[in-house]
């Protein structure tokens, strides 16, 4: 399939970066800027061929539109992919190059990491470009974004024990989190002092074993995880946990976590309403990283990110109303929550 045919109308622009010196091959891909200049990670990865990079950054550049609008965010969306392995080929000379071309977008693509690039790597792009977030603290920028990510999950499960049980309070609550790693393990500290009893499970032993040491959690076996009686599975390792598979054995009432796509499909999120399982979608719950770079656009203030990331617990509260109301399932409510406000908005961005 061809590039155009791939983009099918949906997406603004995709543009492809070459620097042969510095071994830079990128694709930037814009698929919205309906709310604002599109903003979305730089994925540093050894895809296969051109075309999975291709595949990939059109369908991560929609889902950072969907994420934003639904954060309430005046951003649109957009993804970078550069092709490579980054333990063989990152140099300063590269991150450079690929600064150099996201600013001569002018503005219409925002950079930021994501798998494969970090925070000293967005302090280098910065100096080719003032179109990045994600820098370190001492560049102006709101440093590691998993602990607002993790803040934002907090926010949410609130907004998730709110619609199952009348009342924010966790304490008590059986939570059973899927990955303890950045996101995981400062959720899993959030979710202690609110007194909820921890399951956790991971294949990394060694954050296992940081997770029953700080917060006395008990453990679950990788590959039986989904399948633990609790109140709110939690995934934050991969995605596709929710899946054909996992479907008939799950034991919760709820899945809320920070993984990204948790839905292998979203008739998914069909199945899991037919199931009586609550289900928080992942860009809205999961967006506290995102409004914690976004903050940077205005000079980062710490206090303002994080009353922003509060605002979690009111999207989530919206999209289990509009699913409530329509009788949709909550994947689908989120969806058409975010396509609403960029209809709306681009709209009156016509008056003059
Ligand atoms: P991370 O790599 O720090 O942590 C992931 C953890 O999952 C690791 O400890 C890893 O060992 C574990 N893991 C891997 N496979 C597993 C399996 N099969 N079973 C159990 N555990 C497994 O990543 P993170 O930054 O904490 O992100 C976690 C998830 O949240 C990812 O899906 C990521 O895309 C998503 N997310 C992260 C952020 C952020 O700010 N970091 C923002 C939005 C979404």
């Amino acid at each position: 399939m061809g590039a155009f045919e791939l983009m099918g109308g949906e997406y603004e622009q995709v543009v492809y970066n070459h620097d042969p010196a510095s071994g830079l091959r990128a694709i930037i891909a814009i698929h919205s800027t309906a709310l604002g200049p599109a903003l979305g990670g730089t994925r540093f990865y050894p895809f296969a061929n051109e075309d999975d990079a291709l595949r990939d950054v059109l369908r991560l550049a929609r889902g950072m539109s969907y994420k934003a609008a639904a954060a309430g965010l005046d951003l649109g969306g957009g993804k970078a992919v550069i092709i490579g392995d980054p333990k063989r080929i990152k140099t300063e000379a590269l991150l450079r190059a690929h600064g150099r071309f996201v600013e001569s977008l002018g503005g219409r693509y925002i950079t930021a990491e994501d798998v494969g690039t970090f925070t000293a790597d967005m302090d280098v792009v910065a100096r080719e470009t003032r179109f990045v977030t994600g820098r370190s603290e001492s560049h102006g920028g709101g440093g590691d974004p998993s602990i607002n990510t993790a803040y934002g999950v907090f926010c949410g499960l609130r907004a998730v024990a709110e619609a199952l049980w009348n009342q924010h309070d966790l304490a008590g609550r059986h939570l059973v989190v899927q990955g303890v790693g950045k996101v995981g393990h400062h959720l899993c500290r959030l979710l202690s002092q609110a007194g909820a009893r921890l399951t956790v499970s991971d294949v990394d032993l060694d954050h296992v074993g940081r997770a029953v040491n700080e917060f006395g959690a008990d453990t679950a076996d990788p590959g039986k995880v989904h399948a633990v009686e609790c109140d709110i599975l939690v995934p934050c390792a991969l995605g596709g946990v929710i899946n054909d598979d996992t479907l008939p054995e799950l034991k919760c009432q709820a899945v809320a976590g920070s993984a990204n796509n948790v839905l292998a499909l979203p008739e998914h999120g069909y199945a899991l309403r037919e199931l009586g399982i609550l289900y928080a979608p992942d860009y809205v719950i999961n967006a506290g990283g995102l409004i914690n770079v976004a903050d940077e656009l205005q000079g980062y203030s710490a206090e303002r990110a994080r009353t922003r990331v509060e605002g979690i617990f009111g999207a989530l509260r919206e999209v289990f109303h509009r699913a409530k109301e329509e009788g949709i399932p909550t994947n689908q409510a989120a969806d058409k929550l975010a396509e609403q406000r960029m209809r709306e908005i681009s709209r009156i961005r016509l008056i003059r």
